[in-house]
């Protein structure tokens, strides 16, 4: 795609980088039907191939025009905004689920690309007060671990008078069970984050007592955002901030022998992979960003690779029928994709049949409070690919889709490691070889 820089780009860092990520796209469109906002809304603006084609317009700052547009795009729903104003409306509904760079035959960054184009917005276009409001409070809420879990606790302790529509936001509590403490030779650092530990502190409990049984000893580090949310706002300086604490948070496991940095929540482990890029150009941080990212594993690596063939699982009892609900970040993010259906299937659950299974369940960070209503339809969707062959519980690897989806979903829905956890036998069974 061939892109020539406006002068006030032309010599900037953003734009030079914008410019070789542009330069790949040959405006196929072959990311457009795996793409859940152009399939909802049938808009070429609301597809990746739209949203690359208005961040190369922004950067040249040309409007664009019928007479150099491929002929499958229309003008109509651009009409009567300027492009910056065009950008902000097809950016912000994008829901950052890199379904598109999977399908891309041409290896396009999109993610970053749209990392870039959401900066330049949150620099450059206005934001009506109301929208500037909802979204500043979001960061300060969210990017606090205290603020948001005396927020939920106070919203769960009054939840039975609340209204139907009200409560579905609010979960009910989850207790976080055993933590184990054997002292093993081996040990990883798991990453705590922003909202699952008061959420949903089960998981990291589960994955500590199934490493617990591998013979390794999981250690709990890292309270708050690991940088997601601000990034995907456009808020880049503040998410490399965000980074740099959270390496200072980390640096002392690393240094006392910490194998890896474990994540049970996808949407972090994408993030945490994007440390190295992202502190690149800077001379304090720019190594030990890199060593985050080679150190990082989701949970299904670390099981992948660990889990021995001594521990064997009884063979007796009913076999529980789960639909696995593939998080965007850990299939197009992370490109784990198979992973986790490979270990549940070794742990003796019938994984049932998921159409679509690309497609994103409309959770996707922050972007179920900002898009209510994208956010509900593809839930509903997702909801109805996943229940079609009647499965007894939904299992998936994030926290954002695991609360969105639990909200309206008629049966359980799980982080797949806690349906690992139940099903292996006791820790006290588990023989443990250095034991
Ligand atoms: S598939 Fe890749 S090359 Fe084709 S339009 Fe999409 S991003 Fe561009
Ligand atoms: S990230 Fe997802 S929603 Fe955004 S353009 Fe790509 S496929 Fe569409």
């Amino acid at each position: 795609m061939k892109v020539e820089l406006s002068e006030r780009y032309q010599d900037t860092v953003l734009g030079r980088e914008a410019e070789n990520l542009l330069l790949p796209c040959v405006q196929c469109g072959q990311c457009t039907f795996t793409c859940p906002t152009f399939r909802l809304l049938d808009d070429e603006w609301d597809g990746p191939r739209g949203r690359i084609y208005l961040i190369k317009q922004y950067l040249e700052e040309v409007e664009p025009s019928q007479d150099y547009l491929p002929p499958a795009y229309t003008l109509k729903t651009l009409e009567g905004k300027t492009i910056g104003e065009n950008l902000k409306i097809h950016l912000d509904r994008c829901l950052t689920c890199r379904s598109c760079e999977t399908s891309c035959p041409q290896g396009v960054g999109y993610g970053r690309l749209l990392d870039i184009g959401r900066e330049l917005v949150e620099k450059n276009v206005p934001r009506p007060l109301k929208e500037k409001i909802t979204r500043k409070m979001i960061r300060s809420i969210l990017l606090h671990r205290f603020r948001f879990t005396v927020l939920l606790r106070a919203g769960q302790f009054f939840r039975t008078f609340l209204p139907a529509s009200m409560k579905e936001t609010i979960p009910v509590r989850r207790k976080a069970g055993e933590w184990p403490d054997r002292p093993h030779q081996r040990r990883m650092v798991i990453w705590q984050g922003c909202v699952q530990p008061a959420l949903a502190p089960d998981i990291n409990a589960a994955a500590s007592r199934v490493l617990d049984r591998f013979g390794i000893r999981i250690i709990p580090a890292g309270e708050g955002c690991c940088g997601a949310v601000s990034q995907h706002m456009g808020a880049t300086e503040e998410a490399r901030e965000l980074m740099r604490r959270n390496i200072d948070n980390l640096w002392s496991h690393i240094e006392s022998g910490a194998e890896a940095i474990v994540l049970t929540a996808s949407g972090c482990g994408m993030q945490f992979r994007e440390y190295g890029d992202m502190l690149q150009d800077d001379p304090e941080y720019c190594d030990k960003a890199k060593r985050i990212t080679d150190m990082t594993k989701d949970i299904a690596e670390v099981v992948e690779e660990e889990w021995p063939d001594y521990i064997k699982l009884s063979e007796q009892g009913d076999v529980k029928r789960i639909a696995f609900q593939s998080s965007c970040s850990l299939q197009h993010g992370e490109k784990l994709n198979g992973v986790v259906e490979k270990l549940l299937k070794r742990a003796g659950f019938k994984l049932v049949p998921v159409a679509y299974s690309f497609m994103c369940c409309g959770s996707a960070g922050t972007y179920s409070i900002l898009q209510r209503g994208i956010a509900k339809s593809l839930r509903f969707q997702k909801l109805k690919t996943l229940l079609a062959s009647r499965p007894e519980s939904i299992a998936t690897a994030n926290i954002g889709c695991l609360t969105h989806l639990s909200a309206v979903s008629p049966v359980a829905v799980n982080h797949w490691i806690e349906l690992l956890d139940e099903k292996l036998p006791s820790r006290k069974d588990s023989v443990i070889s250095e034991e």
